[in-house]
């Protein structure tokens, strides 16, 4: 098995690469954590802006921090703050005419992390959070500055590109993991020179496993070997069926959380399990982390079915695993459907907890919010399995990188799948009919090709 991966990692040698309209910055600094004081002291340095004209210069950052300074190119400058839908953020307004190859923007901040700071909040992956001895801090939580391209984007959804080298000091903290890599301990710095957009933060009180596939933090011996098999298996599967095979070294953390409705989440290439005792067998909660490997990270969801592009592609994946590899673990999904299908008819269904349930028809979706949670990951990537059904795994390969190539904030996300499937030579009535089987209404029967797909497994099932 080892062999396998080894040569199809050095065939596939598919780095994913960053698209040439995405601007990329350095960010550079220091950051402190004291863990008795439950403090994070910053001193971010933001360089490499692009020669453009603007108003203003827009960035958002965790509410728990405070700005202390801020200066561009070692001059003070005043800015507006505001929290007007910003999850758990503040936006951040510079007043700047003009950006230059050359500007420094310095900013220095302190922020109290604590979980009596977030009493009351449900955790989620856009909180700081210290539990257990452990700060984590993704992305999401901005704990470094992220800077708005496109107003219209959600808080929740911004990233930056950026190269980083940042110097991070915690005394009393036994590891310190920042981005990718081995963690250090007590300080380092930790550096990327590819860009990247998620930048995770883990510090404090635990221990690591290095293997030849993955770096493995706050588990057992025991499980790290089930979780790496588990993990060669579903990449070996995803770089089959997208062409592109993951060569960035795993990071798999658990880290519990208070949440007990959360698995878990991604930060390329950390999956987080929050669970209270890791999964490490449950086949449907690792390969649908491992899809947001592909969608969030090398295909960035956008447009109204931001929620369909991020979370219903990262279950079609999963299932295509399951139903190759581990069918009976789709079964529940699958029945699911039925059930969805039934509350719809039966006005009965509709007063049970979880069943009052209406049917998204994509092509009418307005808000990022209309596609609701059941739809996002219980009938969108059964949705994306009857389209490969149609046009078969080839053409949804290429389906899938003409699609979020074209995503945008200006148009329809319906509209763009359309469109992708004309361009990559679908059959008009072909289109028609997977328009009417699986995205007009619910039809548990179209779905019935999964029913035989289970059957026909080895993995006993229905
Ligand atoms: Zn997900």
């Amino acid at each position: 098995m080892k062999i396998i991966f080894h040569i199809i990692l050095s065939i596939i040698f598919l780095q994913h690469t960053v698209a040439s309209d995405i601007p990329v910055y350095s960010l550079g600094g220091d950051l402190e954590i004291n863990i008795t004081e439950k403090s994070i002291e910053t001193d971010f340095i933001i360089t490499n802006f692009e020669e453009e004209k603007k108003d203003s210069l827009l960035f958002i950052l965790n509410d728990i921090f405070e700005i202390k300074s801020m200066s561009i190119n070692d001059e003070s400058v005043e800015f507006d703050i505001s929290n007007e839908n910003c999850f758990d953020c503040n936006y951040y307004n510079v007043p700047i005419k003009k950006t230059n190859k050359h500007d420094k923007l310095r900013i220095s901040a302190i922020g109290y992390f604590s979980n009596e700071k977030n009493k009351g909040k449900v955790d989620y992956k856009g909180l700081i959070s210290y539990k257990e001895g452990i700060l984590r801090a993704s992305e999401q939580a901005k704990w470094y500055p992220v800077i708005i391209e496109d107003k219209r984007t959600p808080s929740f959804a911004v990233k930056t590109m950026y190269n980083y080298d940042l110097n991070v000091l915690c005394p009393e903290c036994k590891n310190i993991f920042v981005g990718d890599g081995m963690p250090k301990q007590k300080e380092g710095t930790f550096k990327s020179t590819t860009p990247q957009n998620s930048i995770l933060l883990i510090a404090g009180n635990y221990d690591f496993t290095a293997t030849d596939n993955g770096i493995y933090l706050n588990l057992s011996d025991s499980e790290v070997n089930v979780l790496e098999s588990n993990i060669e298996s579903i990449l070996d599967y995803y770089g089959q069926i997208s062409g592109i095979r993951i060569t960035k070294k795993i990071v798999y953390a658990h880290l519990p959380s208070d949440n007990k409705k959360w698995g878990g989440f991604v930060s390329f290439p950390v999956i987080v399990d929050v669970n209270k005792k890791a999964q490490i067998r449950r086949l449907h909660y690792i390969s649908h982390e491992l899809a947001h490997f592909y969608f969030g990270d090398i295909y960035i969801p956008k447009s109204n079915l931001f929620w369909f592009y991020l979370e219903s592609f990262a279950e079609y994946f999963s299932y295509k695993y399951l139903l190759n590899n581990n069918a009976a673990s789709i079964v529940r999904d699958y029945e699911r459907l039925k059930k969805i299908r039934m509350a719809q008819r039966i006005p009965f269904f509709k007063s049970i907890k979880g069943y009052n349930f209406r049917f998204v028809k994509l092509k009418k979706v307005e808000d990022i919010s209309d596609v609701t949670g059941i739809h996002r990951y219980s009938i969108g990537g059964f949705q994306l399995l009857g389209i490969d059904k149609e046009i078969g795994e080839e053409k949804m390969k290429l389906l899938i990188r003409e699609v979020f190539q074209h995503l945008d904030e200006n148009e329809h996300g319906y509209t763009t799948l359309i469109n992708a499937l004309k361009k990559i030579g679908i059959d008009e009535s072909i289109i028609s009919m997977i328009e009417k089987k699986y995205f007009k209404k619910l039809k548990y029967r179209e779905y019935k090709f999964i029913k035989e797909k289970i059957k026909s497994s080895n993995h006993s099932a229905i």
